[in-house]
């Protein structure tokens, strides 16, 4: 059984095996959690990113889609990057959504990562409603089977604490 455990605070602050990154699909760093995992994890992250980018991922690493690199400075041993969709409020793209938490937590088995954060992909730069992000984080969570023990939600203000604590009830 994967334990859910909710924090409100900074996810680049977490000891963890691995903190999942909501990346864009370049690699090659944006704002948001993105920012801060590059700014305290330093140049390492970036520099195999650019590799990664090179070698496998020429036109971007797909949405729902995820990889790991190294965790540089931060208090884990990698960093799970995945990218999530852009809220439409047309289309519904939770299935993409889904995918990043399941490729995330199937990229953490092939570590052998036990502990994992994510902070609430897809919620901030990309629209998605935080109330719906963390129905789709939850659940999906919830309905992976994973040899990973424990999930962190790693949410940055109280509304997305409220959001994520809703759901997990
Ligand atoms: P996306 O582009 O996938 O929407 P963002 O990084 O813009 O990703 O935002 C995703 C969520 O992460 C938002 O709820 C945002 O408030 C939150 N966030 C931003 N910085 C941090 C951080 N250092 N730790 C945890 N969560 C963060």
């Amino acid at each position: 059984m994967t334990g859910i455990e909710l924090v409100r605070g900074d996810i680049t602050r977490q000891s963890v095996d691995a903190i999942v990154n909501a990346a864009n699909s370049s690699l090659l760093g944006g704002g948001g959690v993105d920012g801060a995992i590059h700014r305290r994890g330093g140049p390492e992250i970036l520099a195999e990113c650019r590799k990664l980018r090179a070698s496998h991922y020429g036109k971007g690493l797909r949405t729902g889609q995820a990889v790991a690199t190294t965790a540089g400075r931060l208090d884990a041993r990698w960093v799970i990057h995945t990218v999530g969709p852009v809220f439409s409020g047309s289309e519904d793209r939770s299935e993409l959504l889904a995918s990043c938490y399941r490729e995330s937590l199937r990229v953490a088995d092939e570590l052998g990562a036990r502990t994992v954060a994510f902070p609430a992909v897809s919620a901030g730069v990309y629209g998605w409603p935080m109330d719906d992000a963390a129905r789709v984080a939850v659940g999906t969570v919830r309905d992976t089977r994973t040899s990973v023990s424990e999930v962190r939600f790693v949410l940055f203000d109280e509304p997305a604490y409220e959001a994520f604590a809703a759901r997990v009830g």
